[in-house]
Order: structure tokens, then sequence, then C-alpha cells
């Protein structure tokens, strides 16, 4: 390919695999259990509060780091989930969904050169994130099955020229939740070397074990953490692309620059219904949500047990990362197009969760937010296949 014409700090990346993956399940009319969306509705008060906001002329750009309701309506929420009380006007930035959160708290705190810790398994785009941020990605790898961080080894990876640890909790594509003694680890390390921890909680409310322990809640760490979320997942609105951002004033301050210069803000009518969704469903919306994913893993956990994959069921979010060497002796890459091509299912190769590709080449990632019926499909083509 002529890369003449294209900046040198995208030559590294490839296509998301993730987003190809649906591509491959589209082409061969697959069962997409590859990238991690619901097949089921959203809520419907969300979808009503969105189309009457538009009905309202919410039509114009909100506030750039978010509308007054939506800021209210999360300061609420983190007083009332975990006890952070915010200053909703100088500690939230609203997003276009967490991905671009991710970015612009890491082109807001980073500087050319920078280390940067990514724990592998990733999602994927944590690394070309940390690459437009100019810095250099270090990889601290959790051993499979358990994929427990390990405070000693995570401090070898220390240098001078640290600036951030990137954690996901609840975990994709591993189910990790990670718990209070790993956590401790990451801010007893962030503390004595002044480090920031930039931390995914997208999945913060799906979970099946253990609790969800934001990291800005450890003794010293509410200073140094930009925690990121979103309503993707918690209301099943991937494609609405509202995410979140809270982190200290002077941070904040940074993040909404950047922000403001790459998207101006998030859809305004969309921010609407999201403060409803935060206002109105309240604490049987969230079990029933955690009832209804609990059942859709044990389809598709039972089912990857019995078509011989091997794998552990997730503590939380909503993947299975699972060891296909008992199937077959081909590379992840080619099982999956296998798997997609004469199974009619489409996952996501291992590799593309690793820096190191060998580390996740006998291992698919299977996505279960979907409709019990299209997963109990999905497992009646596995066993066909196999
Ligand atoms: N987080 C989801 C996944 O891992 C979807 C990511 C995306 O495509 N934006 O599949």
């Amino acid at each position: 390919m002529n890369t003449s014409l294209t900046a040198k700090r995208t030559h590294g990346f490839t296509e998301s695999v993730i987003r190809e993956m649906t591509r491959v399940a589209k082409e061969h009319n697959a069962i997409n259990l590859s990238q991690g969306f619901p097949d089921f509705p959203a809520p419907q008060i969300l979808k009503d509060a969105a189309c009457e906001a538009i009905r309202d002329d919410i039509n114009q750009y909100a506030i750039t780091w978010g509308s007054d309701s939506i800021r209210e309506a999360l300061v609420k929420k983190y007083e009332d989930w975990y006890g952070i009380i915010l200053d909703g006007n100088q500690e939230i930035t609203v997003t276009c969904g967490a991905t671009e959160a991710m970015v612009s708290s890491m082109l807001a705190a980073i500087n050319p050169g920078d280390e940067v810790i990514v724990i592998q398994p990733f999602y994927e785009n944590y690394g070309p994130d940390v690459i437009l941020s100019g810095a250099i990605p270090i990889f601290l790898t959790l051993e499979a099955p358990e994929f427990r961080i390990d405070h000693d080894h995570l401090a070898s990876l220390i240098t001078d020229r640290t600036r951030a640890i990137v954690i996901n909790t609840p975990n994709n594509p591993t189910g990790r939740v990670f718990d209070r003694s790993e956590l401790e680890s990451i801010a007893d390390i962030c503390r004595s070397h002044n480090l920031l921890a930039i931390t995914d909680e997208i999945y913060e409310h799906i979970y099946y074990e253990g609790e969800h322990i934001p990291i800005a809640t450890i003794d010293g760490m509410r200073d140094r953490t930009i925690t990121i979320s979103g309503f993707s997942k918690t209301f099943s609105i991937t494609g609405w692309r509202i995410g979140t951002i809270i982190a200290p004033p002077s941070l904040t301050n940074a993040i909404r620059k950047v922000h403001d210069f790459l998207t101006v803000g998030a859809p305004a009518p969309l921010q609407e219904a999201c403060a409803i969704g935060l206002r109105e469903l309240g604490s049987d919306y969230y079990e029933s949500m955690i009832k209804d994913y609990r059942i859709r893993r044990e389809a598709l956990y039972n089912g990857l047990i019995e078509t011989g994959f091997k794998c552990s069921k997730p503590q939380g979010a909503y993947y299975i990362l699972a060891d296909f060497s008992n199937l077959s002796e081909k590379d992840d890459d080619t099982f999956s197009r296998i798997l997609a091509r004469d199974a009619g299912v489409a996952v996501v190769p291992g590799s593309s969760f690793y820096h190191n590709p060998e580390l996740g080449n006998s291992m698919v990632r299977f996505a279960f937010c979907k409709k019990v019926e299209t997963l109990e499909e999905a497992v009646e083509k596995l066993r066909s296949f196999v």
C-alpha cells in the first residue's frame, strides 16, 4: 500500500477486528456474536424520551461538556451508587461514547514519549488511543484462566516515563471484575509513582459476582483518576454514542478542550433521553437487567462447554473468551472465519485482544448481549458444526 500520503501515526493501525467481524457476519449471514451490541430493544422510556426531545426541538448543540440535565443526573448517579460527590460544573464531560471519552482523556493527559500501561488482553482501542497521544503502550499480561492483576508484576513495568495505567472493570474480554485487593495494588503503584488511573467502567452495572469498585473510591485516588463510562451498555443503546468522563477539575478543564475541538458535543436530544433514563429507571431496572444477562450467560456458557470449548463463566460484562484448542489446530483468525462461514456463528479472534498475537491464537471471544433465542440458535449451529 502507498503510505506516502498518510501520517506515520496511522501506519501501525489495523482495521478494528471487532468491527471487521461484524462485516464478515453479514457476508455469511452468520449470527453475530462478535461485536458487543444488543439485538434486543432499548428501554421504552428512553426511546420515548428521545423522540420527545426531538419533537420539543432540542436539536441544536448542547453545552459542549454536556447539558445541565445530564450532568445533574450524573451528579446524583455517582452519589447514589458510589458515594462520590461531584461538582457537575467542573468534573463531568459528556462525550460521543466511551470511545471518544478514552481518546479525549488520553490526548488531554498524556504527553508524547510518555509510557502508558495497558493491561492485556485488552479492548482493542486502548493501544491505538495511546499511540494517537504520541505515547508508548507498555503491556501487562494477565495469565489465563485467572487473569489476575499481580502487584509486583505491574510494579516491575513502571519507569521514569510511566504516566498512566489503563484499567477496564468489569473487563472486556476476560469477564473479570477486579477485586479490591487488585485495585488496591494498582492504587498503591499510582500513588507511589505519581501516576494517573484511566478507568473504563462502561460495564459498571453488568456483573454477576463480586462488586464493581470504581478505583476513584480508593484512598488517594480521586485526584488522580479519570473515570470513563457511558450509556451504551447500561441502556442497550450502543448507536446513540453517549459517553461520560469524571475527572478532577484541572484534568476536566483540559479534557473538555480536547473534546470540544474533536466533536463539539454529544447528540443533544439523546443526552436529554439519557438524563431521563438515569432519573427514572430505578433498582428494579438494574436488577432485571442483571437477571436477564445471567440467563444469557448460562445459555452461552453451557453451550460452549458442551461443544468442547474451554472457558470460565465471566464475573461481569457480556463476553466469554473461550479456548478452542480441543476443536481445531488452526489459528484464531482462520478458525473465526471458518466458524462464520461453516457454522454460521461470528466471533472475534483472540489475538486482537493482545499486543503479542501468539498469546491469543487459540482463543475466540463470544458476546452474549443477545436474545436467549439468538444464543440458543447459535449454540445449535455450533453443535452441528463440531
Ligand atoms: N465494546 C464492544 C465490543 O467489544 C463494541 C465495540 C465497538 O465496536 N465500538 O465488541
